[in-house]
């Protein structure tokens, strides 16, 4: 007997985000609800385009922190499969995101799968890097999500490649204020090296010690680290723990000199 698929008008349908890990340790997000898909960061289209079309999923839109060929490599492809889909970026940085439909700023508001879409600017990483917060206000048992791109790491930070360390303290800064049970999903899984480098910085803190043990055993089985949430990176991420910019920049020069 076929089968048939029954809906239900009155449910409430819910997002999800899913991750797709791709190259090394780039991670792709994939926030849908319903049929349709929002992409972040897509470095490669392949894998993307067959984990939405094995799920029967439209792309409505792609969102993009930076620049960086590892965050925007997979666009063009994506596009001309779902050539309606919108490409949200900075504005500021239009002749290196040249695809964007969608030009945003700090501030900026964008309704997306019916939710609030909050632009945040933090730059370090590169002069233009955005992040997008949805509060998902409007939505029963769903917690605040943070895209940061390269900006927050789990237990770490991106490289300051463009900005200063004044810039990307204030940047880190801005995104810890969010609220504590934010999801943060960033764009790589480096999680487990960053809480290695963090623990032989801080030995003495049991609080880091642990997160790297239950790390360790979580990437043992082959899971994700990801998404973090705030409240743990405000108990141990060195970089959010720094007291000002000059003990984060001293921090942020030791990690990229630090090898395991
Ligand atoms: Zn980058
Ligand atoms: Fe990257």
């Amino acid at each position: 007997m076929p089968s048939a698929r029954i809906s239900n008008p009155n449910a409430e349908e819910v997002s999800t985000i899913n991750a797709i890990p791709v190259l090394n340790d780039n991670i792709i997000w994939v926030w849908s609800k319903g049929t349709q898909a929002v992409v972040v960061d897509p470095a490669v289209s392949e894998p993307v385009k067959n984990w939405l079309v094995s799920k029967d999923l439209t792309l409505i839109a792609v969102l993009q922190t930076h620049h960086h060929d590892d965050h925007i490599g997979g666009t063009k492809e994506l596009l001309n499969y779902w050539p309606k889909a919108e490409v949200i970026a900075s504005g500021a940085d239009r002749e290196r995101i040249p695809l964007q439909t969608i030009s945003v700023k700090d501030g900026d508001q964008i309704c997306l799968l019916g939710t609030n879409l909050l632009v945040i600017e933090v730059p370090g990483h590169t002069k233009f890097h955005i992040a997008y917060y949805l509060s998902f206000k409007n939505s029963k048992n769903q917690s605040p999500a943070l895209f940061c791109g390269d900006t927050l790491f789990a237990a770490g930070c991106g490289r300051i490649f463009e900005g200063t360390a004044e810039e990307m303290y204030l940047s880190l800064n801005r995104l810890s204020k969010l609220p504590d049970e934010t999801r943060i999903y960033c764009a790589h899984e480096y999680t487990e090296s960053n809480l290695r480098w963090a623990s032989s910085i801080k030995p003495e803190n049991l609080v880091i010690q642990k997160r790297l043990k239950d790390i360790v055993e979580l990437r043992k089985k082959g899971s994700l680290s990801l998404p973090s949430k705030i409240e743990e990176e405000k108990l141990t991420n060195l970089f959010l723990l720094a007291k000002n910019s000059r003990e984060f920049g001293e921090l942020r020069l030791n990690k990229d000199t630090w090898s395991s």
